[in-house]
């Protein structure tokens, strides 16, 4: 087959308009699975050939993937995917899928997170089992629901019995050191078809309030009981000092190497390292994201990096559709579908 006899289909959101226009980009077929009431937007762009549209994604599933599938439809995931469906339904999925879906449990799984990255030579935040062994500054932060919503800092065991009292019966946070720094996340793309690691792009986060808490006076701050929330509206385009690209490429290769460990296909595709930069350059992660992140939508017509490695707008969308279109042409779908 070649590869116009595929297409390539994904879920109307996050990061589904680079996905999709990158997919034209390359030749392909496209196919946006869409919530009813989402599609002006996938229209407006033109960059879908073909809208589903569900109102409840878990519930029609399967019968949307029987769709896929007669239409040779090689899913893509992204962030909203995975938390729709949850990992286990995701692991259960018929469809073409591209991406390693062992990586998931890995990736869901704060124990089974850390013992990859710390595998991989990664510097991590220090995490308190006990909240009565905090000895500096901590981040709480509150799994599922609450997302960047409602986290706190706390400085000693006090402090942190005092502020827990306000999530009472939430118990699925995890505390962890804070690190004083920059917020950074590396966008990775490595390929198993011509076995490569590239690094796309950085970004750093457009979050409310934390972002704007610095507008007003600390005065002010405390009079008026601010409470520092990370929810997340919008990513920021970055270039780091060049010096630090040899470091970001050995971090790259170590995530790589040891997820090979861990799942036969390891890790390929778009991942992203999110992490804090001290004073000292020193990068801990405090989170991988093992697909395609929100933080590259800013680079639809390529990045900084792309651009001195194509010669055409690279996007990571595009770059994804690369990888399937030259898995196909050199018979190596398999390496890269799941
Ligand atoms: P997360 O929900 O893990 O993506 O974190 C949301 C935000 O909290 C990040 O973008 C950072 O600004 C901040 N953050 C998370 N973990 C830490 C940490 N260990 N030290 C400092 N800031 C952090």
């Amino acid at each position: 087959m070649n590869f116009q006899d595929y297409a390539i289909a994904t879920i109307g959101s996050h990061t589904a308009l680079q996905i999709l226009k990158g997919a034209k980009q390359e030749g392909f077929k496209t196919i946006c699975v869409c919530q009813r009431g989402r599609e002006r937007v996938y229209e407006s762009y033109k960059v879908a050939d073909e809208i589903i549209l569900f109102d409840d994604l878990k519930a029609e599933y399967d019968e949307i993937e029987k769709q896929l599938i007669e239409k040779n439809a090689i899913m893509i995931p992204h962030g909203t995917f995975v938390s729709v469906l949850g990992h286990e339904k995701v692991s259960e999925t018929k469809a073409m899928y591209y991406g390693s879906k062992d990586i998931l449990e890995w990736e869901s799984d704060r124990t089974m997170e850390r013992k990859w990255l710390k595998d991989a030579g990664l510097k991590l935040p220090k995490i308190f089992e006990n909240h009565k062994d905090i000895d500096r500054p901590v981040i709480i932060k509150f799994h599922g629901a609450h997302g960047g919503k409602g986290y706190f800092i706390a400085n000693t065991p006090a402090e942190f019995e005092e502020r827990i009292k306000d999530y009472e019966g939430d118990d699925d946070y995890v505390i962890q050191e804070y690190i004083v720094g920059v917020p950074l996340y590396a966008h990775y793309f490595y390929s198993p078809v011509n076995d490569e690691l590239e690094i796309m792009s950085f970004d750093k986060r457009y979050e409310s309030n934390a972002d704007s808490i610095g507008r007003i006076a600390a005065k002010d701050q405390i009079e008026v009981g601010i409470q520092t929330s990370y929810t997340i509206t919008g990513n920021i385009p970055l270039v780091v000092r060049e010096s630090l690209l040899p470091y970001f490429f050995e971090l790259g290769d170590g995530v790589v190497d040891a997820s090979r460990k861990i799942t036969p296909k390891g890790l390929f595709g778009s991942f992203c390292l999110e992490g804090i930069v001290d004073t000292n350059l020193n990068y801990y992660v405090f989170e991988i994201s093992a697909r395609i992140v929100a933080g590259t939508n800013p680079f639809i017509n390529g990045s900084p990096y792309t651009d001195l490695r194509y010669d055409e707008p690279m996007s990571t969308g595009r770059r994804i559709a690369r990888d399937i279109k030259e898995g196909i042409e050199q018979n190596k779908l398999d390496l890269i579908i799941d």
